[in-house]
């Protein structure tokens, strides 16, 4: 049972009924989990993720709603309200919980994804517990947990306490900030240690796991602690609201309604992670959604719906959706169009679609980059502007995003003939595999590298940032005379040292 818990202006904080939705989670030697994989996987296929120890990565994790939509059953709660109806067996929700034979294949990639303990306070007992990447904003890993696990899940390593991630109270939160943004005033808005230029903190970001795990009553503290900073943004990134809808209650917006009448002028942001439309649209029996028949778009899971309604009915929410590309998840364009779409639809901004994190074990996930982007770049054609995302990715150099992947240049493309024999060569070695352009969307501490552009010559197996690094010809996060430093190498490396040395040697001799 919760314990009642007072506002400050004496109202209680509404509960959720959560017994109905409780979640299921462990290792292969859980009883329910084992009987569970058992009836989903053959008898060789689990014997072989047992001895690859698959769930050593990551534990399983499920709860009612979200099985329901991975078997196909009815799911009614307990005053015999269909919570999910009867539908096909979704394959893109199985294949974003069930674990996978060839997740332990390959254990390459980071135990910390980004480097983000990098950016956590180094020497108090703070350490761990928040993350202060971008200057205007903190993250507060607020849950050690979520009700079900993303077999993708770029917040491993808090759950396994493998890089030293762990949960924060609602007051360190509030007194971080409040230290942190006396200190900047005081200094005129200069770091003392540095003498860069920084920005006061103004949002608060509660993540983990997933905030909404956790009663209205532990995030009423959490939002009271984040009023009392001062900050004017509140946001909670969660993706109960895939994984269980059904917490997004009429309770916890009467929480919400509380938390806004003691901070007016606090807005709470919403930062849904929707992944894939089977999450909220209903589906008929040959597992095609339903147009709505009085209007655009399908129709909703009445349960979504309710979450998203019960939210954007209140003036001071907003609702913003993320996801990364998954393979086997969301990996396809229609898939893509309809989840942009529908979201908007309903009054959610897509924001980002991420290329998947390089966690350990990452090659059984991640699309690779260029054709992550051009999956997202088809499936944004035809979609009205505020529908669309930017595809982008989560690196410790903060948020690149892929701007686009140039074509190889071939014979076709070019004329070669008509080039001196020095600049075919030139031309081919730097163009000749095609390109890729990043841009830093978002740049760390004081922003000083937000705006620039990184060029790369194309890579099409790179899962991640790292596959571009020996393939950079200009990067404009570097000082001035190191920029171009890239594509001198390369041309280099095409022409030999010796062409160098002559070249200087002619240029010496003319000049003479
Ligand atoms: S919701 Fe986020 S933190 Fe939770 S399991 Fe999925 S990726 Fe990890």
């Amino acid at each position: 049972m919760e314990n009642t818990i007072i506002s400050s202006r004496g109202t209680d904080i509404p509960k959720t009924k959560m017994k109905h939705i409780r979640p299921l989670r462990g290792r292969f030697s859980h009883r329910r989990v084992d009987e569970l994989l058992h009836s989903i996987y053959d008898e060789d296929e689990y014997a072989e993720m047992k001895a690859k120890g698959v769930d050593k990565r990551m534990m399983f994790g499920t709860n009612p709603h979200y099985q329901a939509l991975t078997i196909g059953e009815e799911l009614i709660d307990e005053d015999g309200k269909v919570l999910v109806p009867k539908m096909p067996p979704s394959l893109p929700i199985a294949a974003l919980i069930l674990p996978r034979l060839n997740e332990t294949t390959s254990m390459e990639g980071a135990k910390d994804p980004s480097n983000q303990m990098n950016f956590t306070p180094s020497s108090n007992s703070l350490h761990g517990k928040l993350l202060h990447k971008y200057d205007e904003i903190v993250l507060g890993y607020s849950s050690p947990t979520c009700s079900a696990h993303c077999r993708y899940c770029y917040r491993l390593d808090l759950f396994n306490k493998d890089t030293g991630k762990i949960s924060t109270r609602p007051e360190e939160l509030r007194d971080y900030i409040i230290n942190y943004n006396r200190t900047l005033e005081e200094n005129g808005g200069i770091d003392p240690e540095t003498g860069e230029r920084r920005y006061p903190i103004r949002e608060l970001l509660l993540s983990g796991g997933d905030i909404m795990v956790l009663p209205n009553r532990t995030l009423y503290r959490f939002a009271v602690a984040a009023g009392q900073a001062g900050v004017s943004i509140l946001r909670f990134g969660t993706k109960e609201i895939a994984f269980r809808p059904e917490r997004f209650d009429k309770a916890l917006a009467d929480s919400f309604r509380i938390i806004h009448d003691e901070f007016p002028h606090m807005h709470l942001y919403i930062v849904s992670h929707f992944s894939h439309p089977d999450e909220f649209l209903e589906r008929d029996e040959d597992n095609n959604y339903i147009p709505n028949h009085n209007g655009p778009g399908y129709k909703w899971m009445d349960v979504s719906k309710a979450a998203v309604e019960n939210m954007l009915s209140l003036s001071f929410v907003t609702m913003e959706n993320q996801t990364p590309m998954i393979l086997r998840v969301n990996d396809d364009e229609p898939s893509l169009r309809i989840l942009h779409e529908e979201c908007r639809r309903m009054g959610i901004r897509p924001k980002y679609m991420f290329q998947g994190r390089d966690i350990e074990g990452h090659k059984a996930f991640s699309v690779p980059v260029e054709e992550a982007w051009h999956i997202h770049n088809e499936a944004m054609k035809g979609l009205s502007d505020t529908a669309r995302s930017r595809f982008s990715m989560s690196t410790s150099w903060g948020k690149m995003e892929v701007i686009s992947v140039i074509d190889k240049i071939t014979d076709d493309t070019i004329d070669f003939d008509i080039l001196p024999m020095a600049l075919q060569i030139a031309v081919k070695e730097l163009f000749g595999d095609g390109l890729v352009i990043f841009k830093s969307h978002r740049s760390p501490y004081s922003a000083s590298s937000q705006g620039d552009l990184i060029i790369a010559k194309r890579n099409p197996e790179a899962l991640w940032i790292s596959g571009y690094e020996d393939r950079i010809i200009y990067d404009s996060r570097r000082p001035e005379h190191e920029k171009y430093g890239g594509l001198v190498s390369s041309l280099i490396e095409s022409f030999g040292t010796d062409y160098f040395e002559k070249a200087k040697e002619n240029k010496r001799t003319y000049a003479a």
